[in-house]
């Protein structure tokens, strides 16, 4: 039901301040996307019964909540939760754990632990998320694989966002050892990536090199599709548990899931050489952990219902968004060129006035560590930093994208992007 045909929760969304006029609109477009929504449905029931069946399969019990200190070692609760991932991706092996402090953590211990001196690491999907430039050592870094003797190329997508097959070929050479595969468009404008067109790139790769290991940045991209990259050859799947596989509910860490020798090699990078992944204790963690990857695939169908009612609407309010509103999604993140520094900054108040926590403070720019300018971000989420939970964020310069994601519930995304739309409308930055 939407607002319209509701009046108790229309004079509620009235009585906060939204707009008559947006709210008619509001539920205009969400009318429009009622199949868009049911698609979207069937595959967070699909993804919740794989979570499901793979807890019952490893006979999950209260025993598996109490956790451990110190070392870690046989933590019961922390290898079944392992064997959980490692169960809903369809791989031989997981690294799910507290200490992997964040996405770019977990990404860098991953290439880290695979890659040698003297190997090359290649990008055949061009530029990687920005925080990646120093672990790569594109942009020089203390401890980056370029200090180690680790070799970088890259291959840009064509124009349309396509494979550039032949310059990816060309790049490939005998000390190619590891091609790192970003799923979803991160801070760019490219298109984020299919697990199907995933598939393919990874055959591309193999048949070029048979043993070139393929790991994919699947931040932002689990549960958006019922198959994840490694149901379509990739080797490995890497991401943080403060987005989509930690329900919202995660405190932090991240995950490293794929071939058994990969993942070991990681948890010996992680840990320590002899110690991998024996040691590590969960602490209070792992009920959370569960229960986070338990709810995980509904959580994530709520950002997505967000994030093409935000394409949708922002479309109608004359604004270039990427994708539309017509794509089919693969991450939760939802681009929209605002234009202007304070379009920009007038949609992050927005966010973060609908904020369940600090909803009324007023998101600043900062130079965020890892970025290259200025950052303006809009979280008002129970855990610092969450972009499962509704934020968003944007480079200070030209076009001024705002990069929108999150929700922990469809209703609260919808209200945060009334409230953006609210707060553009009222600095007069858009007309209805
Ligand atoms: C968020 C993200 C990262 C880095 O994750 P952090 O947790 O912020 O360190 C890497 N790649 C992509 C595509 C991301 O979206």
């Amino acid at each position: 039901m939407t607002t319209s045909n509701n009046p108790p929760l229309h004079n509620l969304y009235r009585s906060l301040g939204y707009d008559e006029r947006l709210l008619a609109l509001g539920a205009e477009i969400e009318a429009s996307l009622k199949e868009r929504f049911d698609a979207i449905d069937q595959i967070a029931e699909y993804n919740q019964m794989k979570v499901l069946h793979a807890m019952q399969k490893n006979r999950v019990s209260e025993a598996h909540f109490s956790g451990s200190t110190g070392y870690g070692y046989n933590d019961l609760g922390r290898e079944t939760l392992e064997q959980i991932y490692a169960d809903v991706f369809h791989a031989e092996a997981a690294l799910v754990r507290p200490q992997i402090t964040c996405g770019t953590h977990a990404l860098a211990v991953a290439l880290s632990a695979n890659l040698r001196p003297g190997d090359e690491l290649l990008s055949p999907v061009g530029r990687p998320y920005d925080t990646l430039e120093e672990v790569i050592g594109i942009r020089p870094s203390k401890g980056s694989l370029k200090e180690y003797g680790v070799s970088y190329a890259q291959a840009d997508l064509k124009e349309d966002g396509s494979f550039d097959y032949e310059a990816i070929g060309r790049a490939i050479n005998k000390k190619t050892k590891l091609a790192t595969i970003q799923r979803s468009k991160g801070y760019a404008t490219r298109p984020t990536l299919s697990v199907s067109a995933i598939g393919e790139l990874v055959a591309f790769l193999k048949s070029k090199k048979p043993d070139i290991i393929c790991m994919v940045d699947n931040c932002y991209g689990e549960f958006t599709e019922a198959i994840e990259p490694t149901d379509a050859g990739a080797d490995l799947c890497v991401g943080s548990l403060i987005k989509n596989p930690g329900g919202g509910l995660a405190p932090c860490g991240g995950y490293i899931v794929g071939k058994e020798e990969y993942v070991e090699q990681a948890a010996f990078r992680l840990s320590a050489p002899g110690l991998g992944k024996e040691v590590g204790a969960s602490l209070g963690l792992s009920q959370t952990l569960y229960q986070g990857f338990f709810l995980a695939p509904t959580v994530t169908a709520g950002a997505v219902k967000g994030a093409v009612f935000a394409a949708a609407l922002y479309e109608k309010l004359g604004f270039p968004v990427f994708p539309s509103s017509k794509t089919v999604r693969h991450d939760i993140i939802q681009a929209v060129d605002l234009g202007s520094p304070e379009a920009l900054k007038a949609f992050c108040l927005g966010i973060q006035a609908a904020a369940p926590v600090d909803s009324f403070v007023t998101p600043e720019p900062w130079a965020m560590p890892g970025y290259d300018s200025d950052v303006i971000m809009a979280a008002g989420a129970f855990i610092q930093g969450s972009s499962i939970e509704l934020s968003a964020d944007g480079p200070l310069k030209p076009p001024y994208t705002v990069f929108f994601q999150g929700g922990l519930t469809w209703y609260h995304a919808k209200a945060g992007i009334l409230s953006s739309a609210q707060k553009l409308l009222e600095a007069d930055l858009v007309g209805l």
